[in-house]
């Protein structure tokens, strides 16, 4: 098996471009479609995306549920939803841990052995964006230690500040 700083790395780019097996969409709980890279998502997929993401009957904050990719170069989506940001009192930290987790998980299920992720809950949902790369980074070492069967995480990041957020604590965790 592959040391663990090879198998999460951080890029800046779009993540509706990664040939990754699966890609992570951070979705609404509606999974109906919205801005952000949920928008982007959809429109990279085509329409049969939606019709898919209209039977599953939404997701809660913290699950994740998976599409096939459509147009994408991905073969599958795992749409998960994020926490909106309140002021860190509402157990926003738990639910995005859930959410990396419950991602994973489904990557698992499907047989994926790559997955990009977008920085859940970054955009429109608030979340501050040094705290969230922590926990995504954190959550993913964890998880790819106890699951062989993921060869390669690649956290897909929109700016370059969100990779540096991504590039310092990957610097810290894969010391622990
Ligand atoms: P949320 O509602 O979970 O906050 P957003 O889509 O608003 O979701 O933002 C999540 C993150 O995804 C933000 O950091 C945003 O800059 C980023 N993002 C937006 N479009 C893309 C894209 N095409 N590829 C990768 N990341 C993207």
């Amino acid at each position: 098996m592959k040391e663990m700083n090879s198998r999460i790395t951080v890029v800046k780019g779009d993540i509706t471009k990664e040939k990754t097996d699966a890609i992570v969409n951070a979705a609404n709980s509606s999974l109906l479609g919205g801005g952000g890279v949920d928008g982007a998502i959809h429109r990279a997929a085509g329409p049969d995306l939606l019709t898919e993401c209209s039977g599953l009957d939404g997701c809660p904050p913290g699950e994740a549920k998976t599409t096939k990719g459509y147009r994408l170069p991905a073969k599958f989506v795992i749409h998960t939803v994020g926490p909106i940001w309140r002021g860190g009192n509402s157990g926003e930290e738990k639910t995005l841990e859930n959410a990396y987790r419950n991602s994973l998980a489904e990557a698992v299920r499907i047989g994926a052995k790559s997955v990009a992720f977008p920085a859940i809950s970054t955009g429109v949902y608030r979340f501050p964006p040094d705290l969230a790369a922590d926990i995504a980074v954190r959550t993913i070492i964890s998880f790819l230690r106890e699951h062989d069967e993921i060869e390669e995480v690649r956290l897909v990041c929109f700016s370059d500040e969100s990779a540096e957020h991504h590039r310092r604590a990957l610097d810290k965790h894969l010391l622990e």
